[in-house]
């Protein structure tokens, strides 16, 4: 299907509001459902909703021009209003998120679906994208929780492997947006003792793993990297290797079209900033998404990259993302001193002390003490931190 070019070029910036009917799972397919994406987006959006059999009933610009999609039935003649932007809303509520739902004693066995590395030629390491098929079983998350993995064999005390916790990199419905997959992308951890080179346990058992392949799962546990559901907040993200994870399934919920044909109450509008720290460019995790979201929605979307072993700080040494963050400083705290501002923080414990570094001095530029906003901010939970 394809929309009429009287919409707009590829230059058009507008918003579209799309109504659809017999779309979705479950209760949802009966009911009619909005949802607004960019123009750049609206393709995809159409081409998901005939590929899935829903029925488009209007397209309308965000001008409040209401117009038919070229094949698709009569429109209904009263325009449709385009959603109103609602007020702040709180964090998501932490009584509703799901935790400890397969416990290590009794896991659920999910089959492996896929497997695939998410590097490009000339990369340092091994990173995957892993998917797992959680059919059949309770096990549901939101984004910014995390699993456990237990993996195959025995350990050198001949006792079962202990779980490892894994961020999920997915949204809470899955990559293929069917509820019914969760996702990670782990890097074979590679360290050398005494002069041999050990293979982490789990993060090799992942990487190597095939599809088809049964794994014990746990959880779904964490509830500090929760999203806000407030569609207006902006969320400044700072990400090591694959300390992206979150982030991306947050991206995904922000920006991806499937995601947001499947979440009416979440049609993100805040500001969205992604701090990414790799040490090469073939390293870097998910850009082409990345890239995507930045053409679809330029106005909503941020990307700065800190790529160590290729770029250099102002002092010459690798660049990192608290060099870009105290590049970027007074633009950050002018964000966070807005209410809706939250900060997300994952991957290398080691970047802490540097992005507290940067945040201090970037505060004493404004006469503010780093040291006493930081636990303000915690304690209006507007700061998340999950570093290993
Ligand atoms: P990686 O690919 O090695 O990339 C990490 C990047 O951070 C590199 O550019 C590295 O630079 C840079 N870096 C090193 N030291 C730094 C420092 N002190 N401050 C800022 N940047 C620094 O990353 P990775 O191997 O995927 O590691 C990610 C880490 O995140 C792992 O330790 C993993 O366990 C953890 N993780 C935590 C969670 C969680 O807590 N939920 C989730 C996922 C991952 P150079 O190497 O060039 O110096």
């Amino acid at each position: 299907m394809r929309v009429s070019t009287g919409l707009g070029s590829s230059s058009d910036n507008r918003m579209f509001t799309v109504v659809v009917e017999s779309f979705g799972a479950g209760p949802q397919r009966r009911a009619e459902r909005v949802m607004t994406v960019p123009f750049q987006q609206l393709q995809s959006l159409m081409q998901t909703i005939a590929q899935k059999g829903g029925r488009i009933k209007v397209v309308s610009a965000g001008d409040g021009e209401s117009t038919p999609p070229a094949s698709a039935p009569a429109a209904v003649s009263a325009p449709t209003p385009t959603p109103t932007p609602s007020g702040p809303k709180a964090a998501v509520s932490h009584a509703d998120v799901p935790v400890n739902l397969y416990k290590p004693k009794d896991p659920f066995i999910g089959a492996v679906t896929g497997n695939y590395s998410l590097l490009a030629e000339g990369a340092i390491g091994r990173v995957n994208h892993i998917t797992f098929d959680l059919s059949g079983g309770r096990l549901h998350y939101v984004e910014g929780q995390s699993i456990g993995i237990i993996p195959d064999g025995v350990d050198a005390a001949g006792k079962p492997h202990k779980l490892r916790l894994y961020s999920i990199a997915s949204t809470r419905h899955g990559d293929d947006t069917n509820d019914n997959t969760v996702s990670l992308c782990v890097r074979q951890l590679q360290y050398e003792k005494d002069g041999e080179l050990i293979n982490g346990v789990c993060s090799t058992f992942l990487c190597d793993i095939e599809p088809g392949a049964q794994v014990k799962i746990t959880g779904p546990v964490g509830k500090e990297m929760l999203l806000p559901a407030d569609e207006e907040a902006n969320i400044i993200m700072l990400a090591t290797g694959t300390g992206i994870a979150p982030m991306r399934a947050y991206l995904r919920r922000m920006f991806d079209a499937e995601e947001r044909a499947k979440n009416p109450e979440y049609q993100f509008r805040g500001k969205a900033w992604l701090f990414m720290g790799v040490p090469t460019t073939p390293n870097l995790l998910y850009e082409e998404d990345f890239q995507s979201y930045l053409n679809a929605y330029p106005d909503n979307f941020s990307y700065t990259k800190a790529i160590s072993r290729e770029q250099n700080n102002a002092s010459g040494g690798r660049m990192y993302i608290q060099d870009r963050v105290l590049e970027h400083a007074d633009e950050i705290f002018a964000l966070i001193e807005d209410p809706k501002t939250h900060v997300y923080m994952c991957g290398l414990k080691g970047m802490e002390p540097g992005i507290d570094e940067a945040m201090t001095a970037a505060a004493n530029a404004k006469g503010l003490n780093w040291a006493e906003l930081r636990p303000s901010l915690k304690k209006q939970e507007r700061w998340h931190v999950e570093t290993y």
